[in-house]
Parts: structure tokens; sequence; C-alpha cells
């Protein structure tokens, strides 16, 4: 008897003739074997020509078709092969490879019923033709039996639905049952009690695209995740709307197929891990981001833009040789660490060569929203990087190209955003620069900026502002930096951070300097006449200092202005003095030969270290604000948080004699816990924001009342209210 039935099963099977198209031989002979093996008969076709010849003669019951083929590819045999009429009912199966996932969506559309990824994994083979065939023959009876719902058996594939728009039911096929757990008296449900089956976080999605494919009358795809007596399912719903004339009555339906493609996402899924990721990182790969810039170009947005970011580390070598291959892995993962929460917002972040990261940010409106991102991406990397209780101070060059204004091309986008890295990196690293387009209106701004400054030079419209430093044991004023502003006829007051860029660029700096230099001594003189007794700190760019004609030029100005040496004190940066060592201390020494006094402005944002501190003639060491904002008060503790590095500096600086300047203190918990730490004097907007020499003279006059020093009343009010 059971002898009987599996012949007949095996006869059954023999008579069903599968054509295999691929134009690799090794990959025909793989399938051959599987297929020969589950007991079909095989045919072959070398090329999707062949295949159609043979088809127009002989009808297989089923085709495995190569989507990659010299010539005609996968695509446009599938096309031409669903015009045949003989091939009605003959399923399609797609062989794709994992990198041309992408192709899966025109695949469908081409008329393929199913796709395999390759290297094809036998089971999944044997399930697939199995489901293919008896699905066909399904599709067959049914068309045979019920003409009328002809357009639905176009479709179904493996399970079928019909909803009712206007009275919101589900039918659903009975080959649904097994498919995704629903028993048979459930396979009329309402469509709240089928949403109710769908996962959470794809509900409104499904929603969105059936409102959707109603409203415009179209077709439509859905995948989402089913579930069903706790097992989710993950389904691929393919539909249509139509609409009936039923007697007087219009009805519209959305009826099509579903398909359960659990199995072939999860292998997807577990193949791809490797493929898709880093392994130092954990974060995706290059493989991947490129992919992920090739499917939001699949379907571009319309009402956005969004951005590629390359991020390279600068002088990543150099932090290689000092804390040796390990230590630089470490740096690595804990960057890619922090770059994980813009992964968590949406975006995607890669991993894209070694020291080159990449994101792809999406959904942005104004480039004002590019810039502020990209600010914060070179934020997120200043912070410094711990390793063995040292901590390490990285930054990063940025280059960034926009999707529509740059290109509209995926290739363009990221060998633009990766040429523009290369010239934040030649610029000095730790900026971003966008390719083109904004680049262009970004030179333009500088250039309308260099016209009108050398304008405001004649016309006498840079000022100074001051900003008090206040010491930190008696609260008085005994000092003050002098920052430069502009004051623009039309534009009103224009910050430094947007004008002294250019001037350095340009060179424009020097007149500008020796502007700012000469203000700023004789108001001092000013103010010492009067009584005060005050230093003046004057920054100085690398291009001033770097001038062979700078200590000549200076001493000339102060001595003009009759304020005395000390009462000087120049300010420069780490990355001027690290330029050349030599020539650096060679003019600090002179400087300091004549009394006038020398400060490291910003430390600890740059490359310098304890040991190059040591060798430089300095006075004053300027805690750059970076770390000063960093400290919280730790209220459940009653210590502070994150105050380690200022702590450090501080220490250091008065190891080595030098006096400390604490920058942008703002709190009152950072002004008493770096009066704690002995930070001679503070600076920052907790006593003022930078002012003009009038509002300067009223704070100095306020605090001559000796009796309790002006400092000393505001911080008191402070605590008390
Ligand atoms: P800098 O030398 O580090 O100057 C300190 C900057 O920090 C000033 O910004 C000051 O307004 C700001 N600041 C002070 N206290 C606080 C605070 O509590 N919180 C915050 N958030 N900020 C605070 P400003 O005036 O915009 O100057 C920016 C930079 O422009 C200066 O940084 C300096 O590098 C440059 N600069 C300013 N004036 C001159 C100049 O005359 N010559 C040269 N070469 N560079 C200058
Ligand atoms: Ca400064
Ligand atoms: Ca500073």
């Amino acid at each position: 008897m059971n002898v009987t039935k599996n012949q007949t099963k095996d006869n059954e099977l023999h008579s069903t003739r599968i054509l295999i198209v691929d134009d690799e031989a090794f990959q025909r002979t793989v399938l051959e074997t599987y297929v020969s093996k589950f007991g079909y008969r095989v045919c072959l076709a070398a090329s999707g020509a062949e295949a159609i010849d043979f088809c127009q003669s002989l009808a297989p019951d089923l085709i495995l078709l190569d989507l990659k083929m010299p010539g005609m590819n996968g695509i446009q045999t599938c096309q031409q092969l669903v015009s045949l009429s003989s091939l009605k009912y003959t399923p399609i199966i797609m062989l794709t490879g994992m990198n041309d996932t992408l192709s899966i969506k025109d695949s469908y559309s081409a008329g393929a019923m199913d796709y395999l990824i390759k290297p094809v994994n036998e089971v999944l083979l044997k399930q697939r033709i199995e489901y293919a065939i008896d699905n066909a023959k399904l599709l067959k009876r049914l068309n045979q039996k019920e003409r009328e719902l002809d357009e639905m058996q176009k479709l179904a594939h493996v399970g079928s639905f019909e909803l009712s728009v206007e009275n919101r039911n589900i039918c659903i096929s009975s080959s649904c049952k097994g498919l995704i757990g629903l028993s048979s008296n459930e396979l009329k449900l309402t469509f709240n009690e089928f949403l109710n089956h769908v996962h959470e976080d794809d509900r409104q999605h499904v929603i969105f695209t059936l409102e959707n494919a109603c409203k415009n009358k179209q077709s439509y795809i859905v995948e989402y995740r089913f579930i069903y007596d706790e097992k989710e399912y993950i389904i691929y719903q393919k539909g249509e709307y139509t609409h009936v004339i039923d007697g007087d009555n219009d009805k519209s339906y959305l009826i099509g197929s579903f398909q359960d493609v659990t199995e072939e996402r999860n292998a997807k899924e577990s193949l791809s891990y490797s493929r898709y990721y880093d392994s130092l990182t954990d974060l995706t790969n290059r493989a991947f981001f490129e992919s992920q810039i090739q499917h939001i170009l699949s379907q571009p947005p319309t009402d956005s833009l969004f951005m590629v970011a390359f991020i390279g580390l600068d002088r990543f070598t150099l932090i290689n040789d000092d804390v040796g291959h390990e230590g630089g892995d470490e740096v690595l993962k804990e960057i890619a660490s922090r770059f994980r929460q813009y992964e968590n917002m949406g975006h995607t972040v890669s991993r894209f060569s070694g020291d080159v990261f990449t994101m792809l940010i999406v959904n942005l409106h104004h480039i004002e929203e590019c810039n502020k991102f990209l600010d914060e991406i070179l934020e997120t990397v200043r912070d410094p990087v711990t390793y063995k209780d040292r901590q390490l101070h990285v930054t990063a060059s940025i280059g960034s190209s926009v999707f529509p204004l740059e290109s509209e091309n995926g290739r363009q986008l990221l060998i633009g955003a990766e040429a523009a890295m290369m010239l934040s990196a030649e610029d000095g690293g730790n900026r971003y620069t966008y390719r083109t387009h904004h680049m262009n209106t970004e030179t333009q701004k500088r250039l309308t900026i260099l016209k009108e400054m050398r304008g405001a030079i004649e016309n006498d419209e840079f000022t100074v502002y001051y900003q008090p430093q206040v010491s930190s044991d008696s609260m008085e004023i005994v000092g003050m930096e002098a920052l430069v502003r502009w004051q623009h006829p039309e534009k009103g007051m224009i910050s430094p951070a947007d004008f002294i860029p250019v001037a350095e660029e340009s060179g424009l700096i020097k007149p500008i300097g020796d502007i700012v230099t000469r203000k700023a001594c004789n108001q001092t003189k000013k103010w010492l006449d009067m009584g005060f007794n005050l230093v003046v700190g004057i920054n100085i760019s690398a291009q001033q200092f770097e001038s062979d004609d700078f200590i000549d030029n200076l001493v000339s100005i102060i001595r003009e202005s009759e304020v005395p040496f000390t009462n000087i004190e120049v300010e420069i940066t780490e990355s001027m003095a690290v330029k050349n060592p030599t020539k650096t201390i060679e003019i600090l020494d002179k400087l300091r030969n004549m009394g006038i006094k020398t400060s490291m402005d910003d430390f600890g944002t740059g490359y310098s270290s304890l040991s190059q501190l040591q060798t430089l003639p300095l006075d004053t060491l300027k805690v750059d604000q970076a770390f000063v904002k960093q400290i919280r008060k730790n209220k459940t503790k009653s210590n502070y948080d994150n105050s380690a590095i200022a702590n450090a500096i501080i220490v250091m600086s008065h190891s080595l004699g030098l006096k400390v300047i604490a920058e942008g203190v703002e709190t009152l918990d950072q002004c008493e816990f770096l009066q704690h730490l002995k930070s001679d004097v503070l600076q920052g907007y907790l006593f003022s924001r930078p002012i003009d020499p009038e509002e300067f003279e009223l704070l100095l006059i306020a605090q001559t009342d000796r009796t309790a020093s002006a400092w000393k009343g505001i911080i008191n009010q402070l605590k008390t209210g």
C-alpha cells in the first residue's frame, strides 16, 4: 500500500520539470545535483536567451533563475518569461547574491514569485520549490474554478487575502492556516483584529501603507511582523486596490498575497552579520554603509536632506606610536561607542576603514542643522579618551556632502565627502568641510568678510572688549583679557569666531592684532593711572607670533602707550608652541627678560604634554573652558564629578611654578571647586561676559568699596538667593 503511494509520488515528482538558468557552469551543476536529488527532472540553460528559447517549445513547472548574468540579466529574462502565456502558472524563483538584496524588489516587480540567496541552502531550496509548485497547482485549480477571482489568483503566492474597504473585514485564504498560526474559524476577521496581531512597532506603517493604497487606488508592498500565539512571523504582503460594481453598490477591496519570509530574513541576518559588521568596534562596516546609501537613494527623500559624513581621526599614527596598537584599538572602540548614540537616533554609523568612520545622517532640513550635527561630532571626539590612567586627546577631520545639494548620486556623495575630509585634515584637523555646494557658499561668505574686513580696518570698526579675571583668594579683579569685537555698521556685532579664521588666512590678522594690542595697552595705561593694578591678557595669533618683527613691533606699541611691560601678558596656544619649540622658547625668553608675562591659552586641547610644558618659559597657564565646564557638583556624594582633569592640570602647573587661570567659570559650584583646587585666578560668565571699556570701568569703580568686595557680595547673594 505504502509502496504504491510512494511510487505515485515519485512519478509525480519525476514528471515535474524544473529549468535551471545560470551562466556559471559550477552553479548549474550544484543546483542540478540538489534538484535531481529531490526527485525532479532537470533542464538547463546557460543564458536568458537560451531559457526563453527553451520555454517557447516546452513550459517547465518551475524556473530557478540567476539574477546576475551577462547579456540579458535575470530581471530582464524574468520579464520576458512571464509574458509567455504558456508560463502563466510557472513560478520563477530568483537566485540573488548577498549584495544584490536590493534587487529583490525589482525581481518581484518583474514577476518573480520568490527569491533565494546564494549560496543556496539545500533544505531551504527544497522547501521553497515544494511551496512554489504546490502553490502553482493551487493557482491553476483556483483559476479553473473561479474565473471572477482571476486577478487575485494571479497575485496569490503562498496565501491570499481580501480586505473589504467598506466594512473593514478581512478574508484570508485557507492556505494561510498553517502558515501564520490562524485556525479555520479565524480566517475571517475584522481589520482591528488583524491589526492586533501586527507587531506594535509595525502597526502604524501597515495602516499608513494600506490607507495610502486605498486613497491612491494603487498597489502596495508591505513587510511586517505578525504575532500569533507568541510566535513572530515576518510577513511579506503584496496587494492592490480593486473596485467592483455589485448591483447598485460600488465595492472596494484590497486583495493580494501573504508570504511568510521569516526564515529568509533570519538566515539573511545571521549571514550578513560578519559581512556587514566590523569585529573591532561592532559598528557596521563599509559594505553596509555603501548598501545603505544605495538603499536610501532607491527611494530618495523628497522633503528632507541627508548628509554623508567621513570622520577621520587626526594624526592617528602618532597615537598608535604613543600607546601602541592595542591602545590605538581602544581609542577606536571608545570613539565607536560614543558614536552609537547617533545609531540610536536612527542614523547609520560605520567604521569605513582603519581610522575613518562614516555616518549617514537622515531627516535634516537646513544646513544649520547639518552644522550643528558636525559641531557635535567634533565635540564628541574631542572629549579626552582615558587609556591606562592617561588622557589621550583625539580630534577629527570631517568631510561632508549633502543630498541633494552636492549630488544625487551615491558614488559622488561618498567621493565628495571623503575629499572634503582630506581638506579638513590639510587645514589642521579638528574641523569640518563641506563638499562643493555649501563649501562654495562658505567660500563666498569668507570672501565677503574679507572684503568688508579691509574696509573695517580703515573705518576703525574693530573695538576691544574686556573680560575680568578675578583673584580666587580676594575675589578682586586682578586683570582682564582683551577680546576683539567687530562693530559692523549693518550686521551689528560680529563674533571673533566668524572673522579671526578669515583674518588669519588672509594675513589681515597682523594689522587687526596691532589694533587690539594698541587699544588694550592704551586702555590699561588709563586704568593704571586711575590707581587700579591690572594685567591685561592679549591673544596672539600664530601668524603674528611667527613673523620676524613680532617682538620689535610689540615692544614699540607697548612703549608708545607707556604701560609697564609687567602689566602685559601675551597669550599663545599649544599648537603655536609645538610647531617650532626652539623658536618658541627663544621668543618667550626674550619677552620674559623684558618683564612681559607669557601665558599658555586653552591648555589641554592640543598635543603638548607635561614634559613639553616644562621646557617653555611661561608665567601662566589657562585651563581650557572644556575642563571647567565638565565640573559638576555631585549632590549625593557631596563631591565633584568630572573634575579629575582640571585637578591634574592645576596640581601640575603649580608644581612647575606656573600661575593658573581657569576659564569659562559659569556656575557657583565650579567657582567653589576651583577655589578649593587653588586655581589662582578665575574668569568666566559667572563674573562677567566680555564688556566694553565703559562698563568695565564701572565694575572697577564698584569694587573700590573695599569693605566688602563686590564679587563677594554678588556671590553671597547668589548663595542665599
Ligand atoms: P579665547 O582666547 O579662549 O577667549 C575666551 C573666549 O571664551 C571668549 O570668546 C570669551 O567670550 C569666552 N568666554 C569667557 N568666559 C566664558 C564662559 O563662562 N562661558 C563661555 N561659554 N564662554 C566664555 P570670544 O570673545 O568669542 O573669543 C573667541 C576666540 O577668538 C578667543 O578664544 C580667541 O581665540 C579669539 N580672539 C578673540 N580676540 C582676539 C584677538 O584680539 N586676537 C586674536 N588673535 N584672537 C582673538
Ligand atoms: Ca585667550
Ligand atoms: Ca582661552
